[in-house]
């Protein structure tokens, strides 16, 4: 009986070492990749920032855009300005429910995609962040067209990670990698304010 199962279990593990095995050996290509990770649950810019800390593990020149400053004392934003390899821009003025001025919004993401054009036309830069720019597309701060152009024109190994909710279709059709990561709980509403180290 024992034996039985245990026999079962290594044939079906060999098959699927098997399916596993091909799927490897069929994807061999190396390019640069657009992922977005989107969607209303916890995870996006601080997944976006664990790669930017891999990226910089293997050496790779990283530029960050940060297009809504949520705050200005993120332990994320004093880690990454002390390591080399890796350039910080904050170019929002903060939710577009803070600032109230539309003009102003504008202005500001339009600084940060001066900024995010340099990164994807300069071949010398591996990783580019561009952390909460879907809200940008969405209010029509950004055109998502232009973004999408620069984008398509960057260098072929030019990694690009996007962050945001509600990431407009086109910009998801266009990504190779596209996580919607889904809210089941967060401890804000039961009433835990936002905790350094976890939120910040
Ligand atoms: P993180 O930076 O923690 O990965 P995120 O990028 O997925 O979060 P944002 O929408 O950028 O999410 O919001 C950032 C802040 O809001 C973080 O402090 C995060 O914990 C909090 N937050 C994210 N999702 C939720 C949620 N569903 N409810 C309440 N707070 C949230
Ligand atoms: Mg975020």
């Amino acid at each position: 009986m024992t034996d039985d199962r245990a026999l079962r279990h290594r044939s079906r593990m060999a098959r699927r070492k098997a399916r596993v095995d091909a799927a490897i050996a069929a994807a061999d290509q190396d390019r640069g990749l657009l992922l977005v990770l989107t969607g209303p649950g916890k995870g996006k810019s601080s997944s976006a920032f664990g790669m930017v800390a891999r990226a910089l593990g293997h050496g790779l020149a990283v530029q960050v855009v940060q297009f809504i400053k949520g705050r200005s004392d993120t332990g994320e934003e004093a880690f990454f300005r002390r390591q080399p390899g890796v350039a910080w821009q904050v170019c929002g003025e903060g939710f577009t429910w803070e600032t109230q001025d539309r003009a102003r919004d504008i202005a500001a993401a339009e600084a940060g995609w001066a900024h995010a054009a340099r990164a994807l036309a300069d071949p010398a830069v591996d990783v580019v962040v561009l952390d909460e720019i879907t809200y940008l597309f969405n209010y029509g701060y950004l055109d998502l067209d232009r973004a999408l152009e620069a984008i398509a024109a960057r260098p072929r190994m030019q990694h690009v990670i996007v962050t945001g909710r509600a990431a407009p279709r086109a910009l998801v059709e266009a990504a190779d990698t596209v996580s919607d990561i889904g809210d089941l709980k967060h401890a804000f509403r039961a009433g835990v304010r936002a905790q350094p180290g976890i939120d910040w």
